[in-house]
C-alpha cells in the first residue's frame, strides 16, 4: 500500500543478501522513471531470524508498509505457504521470487523463470531448441527448465552430479510439460548428449569467483562437422553464471564456435519483470542491462 505519491517501498529477504546489485538497479530505474522508489535489503543472518519465519517476516514488512519483497534463498519455496494467491508459473515450480502486497492479499510470482525466458529470446533469437541438455538442476536450473519448455524446447535432458535430484526434476517437469519430452542423464553420458544437442544451459555454480573451473569438458562443446556446416545449426551455451559475467565456459564455448549467452540476461530480466509486476510501469530493460553490467563490473 504505497503511503506517497509515486512512491514504492520494496525489499530483499532472504540470506547472505547484503551484496546483491538487486537494490541499486531497482533504484536507478525507478528515479529514472520519476519515482520515489526505496528498495532495502532484510538480511535474516543479520537479523537473526530463521527462514522458517518467513510467514511471519511477510507479514511484519506488509504491516510496515512495504509495497513488494523480492524472496531469496533459502526462502523461495517456503514462502509458497504464506501468499493468498500465487501466479501460474510460480506455482508451477513451487517457488515465488516476487511477492505483491496488493489490497486484495499478497500474491507471489517467478520472475527468475519469466526473466530467463525473456533473456533468452532477446540474447539468441532464433535458436533452435529441438534439444536442448539443463546442467544443473537446483533451484535457479528448475526455473531455467520450465521457462525452456515453455519456450518450446522438444526433447530436455537434465543432469547433475546429484542424478537422484536430476531425476527428479525431470519428472516433475514432465508432468507438467506433456507435449515435451524431457528425462535426465547421468554426467559421464554429456561426451554423447552435448556433441548432437543444439544448445546447453549451464545452472551450477561452477565458474563464479568463488568456485573458478567449468563444470564439464568444453571440448565437447565441438559440433559434429553436418551440424557446423549449416549456421542455423551453430550450437549454442548459456550459462547462468553473472559474476564473472564472462566465465570460462563461455569463453570455451565462443572457442568452440558456440553462440553464447551470459547470466546477465537472467539478472536483468528477473529483475525488469520484478519492477513491471511492482509498479505497472515496463521499465527500460537496456538502460537496466546497461548499469547492471557498470555495476557487475565493480569488484565486489
Ligand atoms: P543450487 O545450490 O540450488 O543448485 C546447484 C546445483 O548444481 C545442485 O543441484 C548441485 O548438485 C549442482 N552442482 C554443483 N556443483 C556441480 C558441478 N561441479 N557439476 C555439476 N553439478 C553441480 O543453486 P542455484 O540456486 O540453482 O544456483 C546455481 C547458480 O546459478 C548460482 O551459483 C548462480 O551463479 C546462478 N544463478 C544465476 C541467476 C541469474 O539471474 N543469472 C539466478 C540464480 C542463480
Amino acid at each position: 500500500m504505497t503511503q506517497r505519491p509515486n512512491g514504492y517501498l520494496v525489499g530483499l529477504i532472504g540470506t547472505g543478501v547484503g551484496p546483491s546489485l538487486t537494490p541499486a538497479l531497482h533504484m536507478a530505474e525507478g528515479r529514472a522513471q520519476g519515482l520515489d522508489y526505496v528498495y532495502r535489503t532484510i538480511d535474516l543472518d543479520t537479523l537473526q531470524i530463521a527462514p522458517n519465519r518467513i510467514g511471519e517476516v511477510l507479514d511484519w514488512v506488509r504491516t510496515l508498509g512495504f509495497d513488494a519483497v523480492n524472496i531469496t534463498h533459502p526462502c523461495k519455496q517456503i514462502a509458497l505457504a504464506h501468499l493468498d494467491r500465487i501466479d501460474p508459473a510460480a506455482a508451477a515450480l513451487g517457488a515465488v521470487n516476487t511477492v505483491r502486497f496488493t489490497p486484495d492479499g499478497t500474491v507471489g510470482h517467478n520472475t527468475d523463470t519469466t526473466g530467463f525466458a525473456h533473456g533468452f529470446v532477446e540474447g539468441l533469437p532464433d535458436a533452435p531448441v529441438d534439444d536442448v541438455v539443463l546442467v544443473g538442476a537446483g533451484g535457479a536450473g528448475t526455473a531455467v527448465a520450465d521457462a525452456l519448455l515453455r519456450l518450446g524446447v522438444g526433447h530436455l535432458t537434465v543432469v547433475d552430479v546429484d542424478v537422484d535430484r536430476a531425476t527428479q526434476l525431470a519428472a516433475a517437469l514432465a508432468e507438467r510439460h506433456l507435449l515435451a519430452h524431457v528425462d535426465a542423464s547421468s554426467f559421464d553420458k554429456l561426451s554423447v548428449l552435448l556433441p548432437a544437442a543444439d544448445g546447453v544451459v549451464h545452472a551450477t555454480p561452477m565458474g563464479m569467483a568463488e568456485h573458478p573451473g567449468i563444470a564439464f569438458d568444453p571440448a565437447l562443446l565441438h559440433p559434429r562437422p553436418e551440424r557446423s556446416l549449416r549456421s542455423d545449426h551453430k550450437p549454442w551455451v548459456a550459462d547462468i553464471v553473472y559474476r564473472p559475467l564472462d566465465t570460462a565456459l563461455l569463453q570455451a564455448a565462443r572457442a568452440a564456435g558456440c553462440r553464447t549467452l551470459d547470466g546477465g540476461h537472467m539478472a536483468v530480466h528477473q529483475a525488469v519483470d520484478a519492477f513491471a509486476l511492482i509498479t505497472g510501469i515496463t521499465p527500460d530493460a537496456e538502460r537496466m542491462s546497461r548499469h547492471f553490467r557498470r555495476l557487475v563490473a565493480i569488484p565486489s
